[in-house]
Formats: structure tokens, C-alpha cells, sequence
């Protein structure tokens, strides 16, 4: 089955290295004000992706969202100028960011807009190939819930993969519980911004089959290599080395080279890494977290509920 790009369907072991959350392009609809947080440039996205690639990145997930100024087509000439795969995605960060344009939406009507972006409108046309969802703090609201009930039935509906946000790991089980409720595979979940939320709930959410993402890798001020030591040497002790994703959730010009900023979208595989294999995490473990999880989890038929062009059996890889 094809992972679904911004340039088309490639085969799953095209993508190489993925890191499963980044932005490139985009910003919070909510603060306008905060040039730090809005990444407007496509010259400064090529360029940093060309310098992922120069360490060996294949492929990303941006998950900049509809409440996040997502650009399909920016994304799309971005990943031809850099060569860098990537796979957008449709929906909503949270109940309270997607407030202004679900407010008097049907969670149907949501589905249907989040079904079509799966879904090229024409020959070479941008679509997105995963769905985002997210919530809150303290507890689910009502909004928060219609965003994570319609990602969910349009996860039913099309196969494609489902990623979430959390405030830090809040909510998490929530979450699983409408998915659940929804009739979601938990093979079709990933969890993100978990990895400030501890261990133990990292392997609560696992322990419902569902995949996690730890997307904070790079943000010093947060979790040093030797936490992420510790924590992935828990997961993997635990027999989860199939069920763990990385990234580097980069949303500030502050963190982007091609900006002035530091680490770099390219500190995950050209720094982080290393640091970790030298002290013990097994190379082969890596290369299950960063390559064959992404591809096996991004990859779908387009066509599984007889929506969209058929790509199955004969896969058009794009370079
Ligand atoms: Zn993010």
C-alpha cells in the first residue's frame, strides 16, 4: 500500500526516514501576532529540508492544520525543490483553535471536508494523507469532542492514518476513548506530545494498541538525550519498539536553520540519534522508529471505502 504525499502516492519503502511531526509551512490561526510562531517562507522550507536530506531524511508528516494556515500547494513545491517526501495532513488541532469554522458545522459536514482533502480534486493535484485531531486541557469539551469524533469516522471511512494532538500528554486516554467509542483500529492511532507526560502514561496508551509519537526530541529546555535514554530503554524493554515514532515539532522560526535558529530540523538524525545509539539503543530499533513504523503506519489504500482513484496494485512512485 502507497503512503499518500503531497506529490502523489509513493510506495512505502520509498519514504526512508521519517520524522512523524514537523512545520514548514503556516502558524496558529489564534496568535497572529507572534512572528516566532508563523513560518511563512517556502524558500526557508526547501532549504531546510534539503538539509534534513543531507542527513539522511527521506520524508516528513507536516501537521500543520486547518487552523494552523496549511498550504497544500506550498507544501508540494516545497517537496519537489527538496526532494524531501511529505505527507500533509486534514483537520483540526483542537476543539478550541478549530472553534471559528465548526462552530455550525454537523460532525458529518466535517467529515465530508475531511474525506474530499483526502482525496486529490484532479490529475496532480496536492491532497493530504493523514488526519490530525486534538484537544484540550482539563477535560474534553463539546468542540473538542466534535473535532476528535469526526476525525475518527472519517478515519473509519477512508483507512488513513489518524495523529492526534495533546497538551502535553492530557487527554490522551480520553481520546482513545471516543476513538474507541467510533470504532477506530488502534493500529490507526498515534498519539503525539507524549513525551513530557511520563513513562507510565506513554505505556498506558500503548497498552490499548495504539502508536505513540515523541515530537519533542530537540527542545532542550524540555527533555535532555539522557531522558529520552531512559524513556525509549522502558519502551523498548517493554517489547513497544513497533508502536514508537520521533520527530521534532519545530513550530518557531527559533528552531529553524533556515530562520537563524537552532537545533535544526536535521539535529534529530544528525545528532540526537547517534547520541542515543552510542549510548545503547539499538541501531535496529532506531531504524524501526524512524523508517519502518512511519511506512507501515502512513500507508493505505486511497480507494478502501471506493473513494478516490484506484492505486492499488499498480503504485506510481514519484521521486
Ligand atoms: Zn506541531
Amino acid at each position: 500500500m502507497p503512503v499518500h504525499t503531497v506529490t502523489g502516492p509513493i510506495a512505502a519503502e520509498q519514504l526512508g526516514s521519517c520524522l512523524m511531526h514537523v512545520h514548514l509551512l503556516g502558524g496558529p490561526d489564534e496568535a497572529p501576532g507572534e512572528p516566532d510562531l508563523h513560518l511563512p517562507d517556502a524558500d526557508a522550507a526547501a532549504r531546510e529540508l534539503t538539509e534534513l536530506a543531507g542527513a539522511g531524511g527521506g520524508g516528513v508528516l507536516e501537521m500543520s492544520c486547518w487552523d494552523f494556515a496549511r498550504s497544500l500547494d506550498g507544501l508540494a513545491a516545497v517537496s519537489r525543490r527538496s526532494g524531501v517526501a511529505i505527507v500533509a495532513v486534514a483537520g483540526f488541532r483542537s476543539g478550541a483553535t478549530a472553534a471559528p469554522q465548526i462552530a455550525d458545522q454537523s460532525i458529518d459536514a466535517i467529515v465530508e471536508r475531511i474525506c474530499d482533502d483526502l482525496e486529490p480534486a484532479g490529475e496532480g493535484t496536492p491532497a493530504s494523507g493523514a488526519i490530525k485531531g486534538g484537544s484540550g486541557r482539563g477535560a474534553l469539551s463539546e468542540q473538542d469532542e466534535k473535532v476528535l469524533r469526526a476525525a475518527a469516522r472519517a478515519q473509519v471511512r477512508s483507512g488513513a492514518p489518524l495523529l492526534t494532538h495533546t497538551e502535553h500528554g492530557e487527554l490522551a486516554l480520553d481520546q482513545l476513548r471516543v476513538f474507541d467509542r467510533e470504532g477506530v483500529d488502534p493500529a490507526r492511532i498515534a498519539i503525539g506530545h507524549l513525551d513530557r507526560a511520563g513513562v507510565e502514561r506513554q505505556l498506558e496508551v500503548l497498552a490499548t494498541g495504539a502508536n505513540i509519537v515523541l515530537d519533542q526530541i530537540g527542545k532542550l529546555k524540555y527533555l535532555s538525550v539522557e531522558d529520552y535514554h531512559r524513556i525509549l530503554e522502558r519502551l523498548l524493554d517493554e517489547g513497544h519498539e513497533d508502536r514508537v515514532m520521533l520527530s521534532s515539532d519545530f513550530g518557531r522560526r527559533s528552531y529553524l536553520h533556515a530562520y537563524g535558529g537552532e537545533p535544526g530540523l536535521d539535529h534529530l538524525l544528525r545528532s540526537w540519534m547517534p547520541a542515543l545509539i552510542a549510548r545503547g539503543i539499538p541501531a535496529t530499533a532506531m531504524q524501526r522508529m524512524l523508517v519502518d513504523n512511519p511506512a507501515r503506519f502512513l500507508s493505505y489504500d486511497r480507494d478502501s471505502q471506493g473513494r478516490g482513484a484506484d492505486v492499488r496494485g499498480d503504485v506510481d512512485v514519484h521521486a
